[in-house]
């Protein structure tokens, strides 16, 4: 079976002499942790929704005096539907960033792929999104 393929978060190498983490200490720091891990894996914009607390934390002692000392030191921001983790967008792009980045890759790959085989003269091809129709040729929307 193939596995998913890994996802990473970036964290910044300073986070260690960030002085919001170490005036939050280490306990809180451990949920903050994970708070970006999950964020990133759920792809929730660095939010952290109250109802996944638990499985963020899961194992961890003093859960709500944790949250308050990372909303104490502004690691994390209250929101509504739970947290937002306030340096989220300085290190991370938006989901629907990254999504519009994957499409913009695939219609690109596309492209190449069609030029490819019409230098030839091959196709039209049904697994071509560009013979098929779904993706325009290049020409239609360059240089405008
Ligand atoms: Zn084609």
């Amino acid at each position: 079976m193939a596995s998913a393929p890994s996802v990473y978060v970036p964290l910044d190498v300073n986070y260690l002499r960030d002085p919001r983490i170490r005036r939050a200490g280490p306990d809180a720091e451990l949920l903050y942790l994970r708070g970006l891990a999950h964020a990133k894996g759920g792809e929730t914009d660095g939010v952290i929704y109250e109802f996944d607390l638990d499985v963020i934390a899961v194992g961890l002692s003093k859960v709500p005096q944790r949250v308050a000392a990372l909303v104490r030191e502004k690691a994390w921001e209250e929101r509504e539907e739970g947290w937002f983790i306030t340096g989220w967008f300085k290190w991370n792009k938006s989901t629907e960033e990254l999504r519009n980045e994957k499409e913009r890759k695939r219609i690109g790959a596309a492209r190449t792929n069609h030029g490819k085989h019409e230098s030839k003269g091959e196709g039209p091809f049904s697994w071509c999104p560009v013979c098929t129709g779904e993706v325009e040729p290049a020409w239609r929307t360059s240089g405008r």
